[in-house]
């Protein structure tokens, strides 16, 4: 209660000042002394202090409008002009509350003076502008617009390479130097790594040019890494590998392997997504780590096609009612974990030697194996739920038979008697 008396002494006290300045000498553990910068405005002297009225001017009768609290805390001194919500402390009474709230917790041993720098400048600093553009990814990916991946690298991202380099950093103070020197400073990684990690720092950036935070975007160095090509393969691989998996598993990876959707879509399949009359499924719900997000919208809600191969399988499996799981784990009833569905494939992927994760066997094959056969990659770009052509020019460009459908379809058909006449 010594801290309480102290404070009232302080409010009660004609001298003000002078006497909490003799206490700050005596005591390091003192509460912290109310202080206006401002002189009268009037006749330019300094404020009075007064009992219970605060500072004033009693020739010119103004009375300041910004106050601060001078606090020594942990043999630190600390200025704060605002509260924990960044209210500024523009009444004597503001101040004196706020006073009394730090006392409280000085006492009870959670005052944080970090808390109590000003909202203004702490919503400028990099840790919390890259925590709301984390927040908000991680609804878009709620939403289908961005895969689960993007997230976890995105966090990776932030954890070990911007937070280390730009904590404390105002984001609207820093430049292309900045973003220099942090690219200096990472670590050996491959390249498409570090091409990643700063294409997502230049997208954090560019969406806080785009929201007015800052007021342009710095410079990034250009990193140029060949496009990846990705490892797939043929149709009768896909069938090996389904081959030596056993029958009561057969069901999902049939369905992974051959209408190329993501592992974690197919074990969130229900009854209700499909319409076998009409061959149509709807993929809107994913598996994020073991959590079952809903698509509401997005551009991978949409009717797909479903493979001849994988309707068969389909119309043999047992009907269940709309909202029971398509492919229950037979052991649990349940859906797959993440982990037995890798645990099985890695098995089939020793058995057969085709030595393929389930992505690239199934995903990546069929839209490979489409784009090789001559389909646009618009209609490959439609049917996986890419948000870019280039993602789907991958499968187009990994052929050259690929481009024979040039001739077949134009020169050939169009002007056979024209090539005769010559
Ligand atoms: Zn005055």
């Amino acid at each position: 209660m010594v801290n309480e008396f102290r404070l009232t002494s302080v409010v009660n006290s004609d001298t003000g000042l002078d006497v909490l300045e003799l206490f700050q000498k005596d005591d390091e553990e003192r509460m912290g002394t109310i202080r206006c910068r401002s002189k009268c405005p009037s006749c330019k002297k300094p404020f009075k202090y007064f009992r219970k009225l605060g500072y004033a001017c009693p020739e010119c009768k103004t009375m300041p409008s910004r106050f601060y609290i001078d606090l020594w805390h942990q043999k630190e001194r600390f200025r704060l002009f605002s509260d924990k919500s960044g209210q500024v402390l523009d009444s004597y009474q503001r101040a004196t509350t706020l006073l009394s709230h730090i006392n409280y917790e000085i006492q009870h041993h959670t005052f944080d003076p970090s808390k109590y720098v000003s909202s203004e400048i702490r919503k400028f600093l990099f840790e919390e502008q890259i925590a709301t553009f984390l927040k908000e990814k991680e609804i878009e990916e709620t939403k289908g617009n961005i895969s689960p991946s993007y997230i976890s690298s995105l966090k990776n991202y932030i954890k070990n390479y911007y937070l280390p380099f730009f904590q404390g950093k105002d984001v609207r103070d820093v430049g292309a130097i900045d973003i220099k020197d942090f690219y200096l400073q990472l670590p050996q990684r491959k390249e498409k790594t570090i091409k990643n990690i700063l294409d997502a720092l230049n997208h954090f950036f560019k969406t806080l040019h785009k929201f007015g935070i800052i007021e342009k975007v710095p410079i990034f160095p250009v990193i140029r890494v060949p496009e990846s090509v990705p490892y797939w393969t043929s149709i009768e691989n896909q069938l090996k590998l389904l081959d030596v998996i056993s029958d009561i598993n057969k069901p999902i990876f049939t369905f992974i392997l051959f209408q190329a959707v993501r592992p974690s879509e197919a074990r969130a399949l229900k009854w209700k997504d499909i319409d076998l009359e009409n061959q149509i499924v709807i993929i809107r719900r994913t598996f994020s780590n073991s959590k079952l997000c809903e698509r509401t919208k997005g551009r991978n809600v949409k009717k797909r096609e479903i493979h001849p191969f994988v309707l068969k399988v389909l119309q043999n499996l047992p009907r269940g009612l709309p909202e029971a799981f398509v492919f229950p784990n037979p052991n649990t009833g349940k859906p797959y974990s993440k982990t037995r569905l890798e645990v099985l494939f890695m098995k089939a992927r020793k058995t057969t030697g085709i030595n393929l994760c389930m992505y690239a066997a199934g995903r990546h094959s069929v839209l490979s194996q489409a784009g090789t056969a001559g389909v646009s990659p618009f209609i490959i770009k439609s049917y996986a739920g890419h948000s870019s052509i280039k993602s789907s020019e991958k499968y187009v460009h990994i052929d050259v038979l690929a481009q024979r459908q040039i001739f077949e379809r134009t020169v050939a058909k169009l002007a056979p008697e024209k090539i005769a006449k010559e």
